[in-house]
């Protein structure tokens, strides 16, 4: 008899984009998911910035909205958003090859959520503007 603990659980999702044999980071038994199949299979949606902002030197980030339901009722909105360098002690997910913040925050209704991620880009918009007209005089810009 062999030893099959060194054999890692892989996604049990048919037609897996990553393959049959893709590991599986979300166990549930007999259900197992990579990051991929696990996230398509919740209430999400990519809200990424216009095209018209694409080209600021401080990139204005994009965001994952998924709606989670509270006691078959209550429906919130958690708010994910995309990190290029995370630190080692972020809470962080991949979802179609980017890496996410995990819940950054936790809003009560979509257009709350969306008014949010409206203002955290026009926020990054000021910034690169304040860049260009200071540059220098703020460390972290
Ligand atoms: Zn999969």
């Amino acid at each position: 008899m062999t030893n099959d603990f060194t054999v890692g659980l892989v996604c049990t999702k048919e037609n897996c984009e990553g393959g049959p044999n893709t590991p599986a980071q979300y166990f549930g038994g007999d259900e197992n998911r990579c990051s991929d199949c696990y996230w398509d299979e919740l209430e999400i949606e990519v809200v990424t910035p216009p095209m018209e902002v694409a080209h600021l030197e401080i990139k204005p980030s994009t965001y994952i909205l998924q709606s989670v339901w509270k006691d078959e009722e209550k429906e919130v909105f958690y708010i994910h958003r995309q990190e290029e360098e995370p630190n080692d002690t972020d809470k962080v997910f991949k979802y179609k090859g980017k890496t996410y913040l995990y819940k950054i925050a936790k809003i009560t209704s979509k257009e709350s959520a969306m008014k949010a991620i409206h203002s955290w880009w026009r926020g990054c918009i000021s910034l690169n503007d304040l860049n260009k007209k200071e540059k220098g005089r703020y460390e972290y810009i």
